[in-house]
């Protein structure tokens, strides 16, 4: 037999067995009545992807009829729900690049049915140096990379930079989390593309994604696209 070690480091990287069942899976990691089960974002708001009634679906939250966020359209194809938030968690915290595979995938297969204009450039929603420091990487430039190989699109991590580490906001007041987030984010240069795509791996309430296209629109860009894997409920 002969040794291939680039076949080798690839289904060591990536399982051929499901990451929730264990049952035989394709090398993404899903074997397929998992990936039927998954918790798809399917009724949502059309501007901001907010997971909405049945009856609303492809309609504007109330939210975007009154105030719509600066983004042009987001595309979050999936509910921060179980087992999701499992496999985020896993991706995130104990360095589990294989789940990040197979969510970057994901969201793949949502771009490939739902994109009509591509961007020209994508922008991982930076994380903070002591963040990456702890964690090892930035989880939403990992998810980028597979998206920019698949679509062919460069990717600006420099652009965009967090100068500051935002705390927990849950437990802050509206105003008070927009006036962090504003003070978290800087440009480090000019814009490189008039049409560009934010990547982000959860959306909670959306600010961070308004905060930056907000910040990259000022700086030039025309449009801004929001991607992300899954959005709180
Ligand atoms: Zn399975
Ligand atoms: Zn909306």
């Amino acid at each position: 037999m002969v040794y291939n070690w680039k076949e080798f480091a690839r289904s060591r990287l990536y399982p051929s067995i499901c990451l929730l069942c264990g049952a035989e899976a394709e090398p993404a990691g899903l074997c397929l009545p998992c990936r039927l089960e998954l918790p798809y974002n399917r009724h949502c708001c059309r501007h901001c992807a907010l997971p909405l009634p049945l009856t609303d679906a492809g309609r504007l939250c109330g939210q975007c009829q009154r105030r719509p966020p600066p983004f042009h359209r987001a595309v979050i194809p999936l509910l921060y729900r179980a087992p999701i938030d499992y496999l985020v968690t896993r991706f995130k915290f104990d360095g589990g690049l294989h789940c990040g595979h197979l969510l970057a995938s994901l969201l793949a297969d949502a771009l490939h049915s739902g994109v009509e204009d591509a961007p020209q450039l994508l922008i991982p929603v930076p994380l903070h140096r002591d963040r990456i420091s702890q964690r090892g990487f930035n989880q939403a430039l990992e998810l980028t990379r597979p998206l920019a190989r698949q679509f062919g699109l460069p990717v600006d991590c420099t652009t965009v930079v967090r100068t500051q580490a935002t705390a927990a906001q849950s437990r802050l007041g509206k105003r008070q989390r927009q006036r962090n987030l504003r003070a978290a984010f800087g440009l480090d240069g000019p814009i490189k593309a008039r049409h560009l795509a934010l990547v982000d791996d959860v959306v909670t309430t959306g600010a961070t994604a308004a905060t930056l296209a907000t910040l990259l629109l000022h700086g030039g860009a025309e449009r801004v696209d929001l991607w992300a894997l899954a959005r709180t409920p």
